[in-house]
């Protein structure tokens, strides 16, 4: 008899899959495979909803397969034990304590981007979830009771770091620390563009002030801009739909980090940027940007991509938050909300990261 997702692997697991384009969530009973020698199996406490698991729920990228079970700001943790058992050869953590799995859950740890820890960008890199693992089933992330990952793959958690708020860290942390670090976007005094203040634009704004830069949010949402002035400490806050606004700030930003979700247009972007400006895109909208060039000749500025961090990068960053008490501002919901959170965030109504309280949440069917 062929194989199901309850069948395929022997550890039992639940939780909340897409199974169609509708994207709308549902419970769901899938298994996980046993424990190897060098994985880390976890309880999930915590997972983070990220504007990808939207995109994928809703097969807006073109490869989801379903059911979709989404999730990769995944945190762990019991009291007196929180990774519920490690493989025999692990050892990076230990019973007892709290871990994170973010985005990645493997790569060929061979190739030149692998050995410079940039696993991030291996070709043969396996996501959390939605890609198949190295024995042909399809990975299953955190909105799930359990999760098990190689330990190459695991974070350790700092002390007395929250995991509620912390867990986002995971993917919108990384993904907006190590743009701003690699292209240099870091350093005391630069004036820094966040395009989008959702959940990777409210954690990039919060990295850009420790570094010591000037922040300007660039936002569709008046809504916001009390808020991000008066609690996250941003210096400017644009309202792109507004020409006046947009025009007086032509020429004044060192680099922008590009957070937006939908197509949107990208040379009031570029205006923004200083000569020899950079605009780095992080956000992922189905649709293609449009490029008209004569912005980017007149200036010599750049337009980068950048994807997550590698895995040093990643303890780094949340190495970073903890020293520096960086957390996303979260809605901690419980898991039967899941569907109502994804129309919010289509919406862009959400301060600023829903997290999803696995533990008190979801409860076998
Ligand atoms: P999010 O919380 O929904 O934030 C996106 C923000 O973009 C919104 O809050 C909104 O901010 C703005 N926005 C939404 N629709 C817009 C439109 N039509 N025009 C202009 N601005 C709009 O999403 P997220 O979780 O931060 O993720 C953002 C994007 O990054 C997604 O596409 C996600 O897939 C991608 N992503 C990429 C990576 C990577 O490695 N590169 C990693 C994680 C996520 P305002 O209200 O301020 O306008
Ligand atoms: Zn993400």
């Amino acid at each position: 008899m062929a194989k199901t997702p309850e069948t395929e692997h022997p550890v039992k697991a639940f939780g909340y899959a897409a199974t169609d384009t509708s994207g709308s969530f549902s419970p769901f009973k899938f298994s996980r495979r046993a424990t190897g020698e060098t994985d880390v199996q976890l309880k999930v406490l915590y997972c983070g909803v990220c504007h990808s698991d939207l995109h994928m729920a809703k097969n807006e990228w073109g490869f989801t397969q379903y059911p979709l079970v989404p999730g990769h700001e995944i945190v762990g943790y019991v009291p007196h034990q929180v990774v519920t058992e490690v493989g025999s050869k692990v050892e990076k953590v230990k019973v007892g304590d709290k871990v994170g799995v973010g985005v990645l859950v493997g790569s060929c740890r061979q190739c030149d981007q692998c050995t410079n820890d940039l696993e991030n960008y291996c070709p043969k890199q396996i996501q959390t979830y939605g890609f198949p693992y190295l024995d042909g089933t399809i990975n299953r992330g955190g909105y799930s009771n359990i999760m098990v990952a190689d330990e190459h793959f695991i974070i350790r958690w700092p002390d007395n770091f929250p995991l509620d708020a912390g867990g986002p860290l995971l993917c919108a942390g990384i993904t907006t620390y190590s743009p701003l670090r690699y292209f240099g976007l870091d350093k005391p005094g630069l004036r820094i563009g966040i395009n989008g203040l959702g959940g990777l634009g409210h954690v990039a704004v919060k990295f850009a002030k420790a570094f010591g830069t000037k922040v300007t949010v660039i936002s569709t949402s008046l809504s916001k801009k009390k808020e991000a002035i008066e609690r996250l400490g941003v210096d400017e806050f644009l309202v792109s739909r507004d020409p006046e606004q947009m025009q007086a700030a032509v020429g004044t930003l060192d680099g922008i980090i590009d957070t937006v979700s939908a197509s949107h247009p990208v040379v009031p972007l570029l205006s923004l940027l200083k000569p020899n400006g950079k605009l780095i895109v992080v956000g992922a909208p189905e649709a293609p940007l449009q490029l008209p060039v004569f912005t980017l000749i007149q200036g010599r500025k750049t337009i980068a991509g950048s994807g997550i961090g590698g895995m040093k990068e990643t303890q780094e960053m949340i190495d970073f938050a903890a020293k520096n008490n960086i957390l996303a501002d979260v809605e901690v919901i419980p898991i039967d909300y899941i569907n109502t959170a994804m129309d919010r965030l289509l919406k862009s109504d959400v301060k600023y990261r829903f997290v999803i309280d696995v533990e008190n949440s979801l409860k076998p069917e």
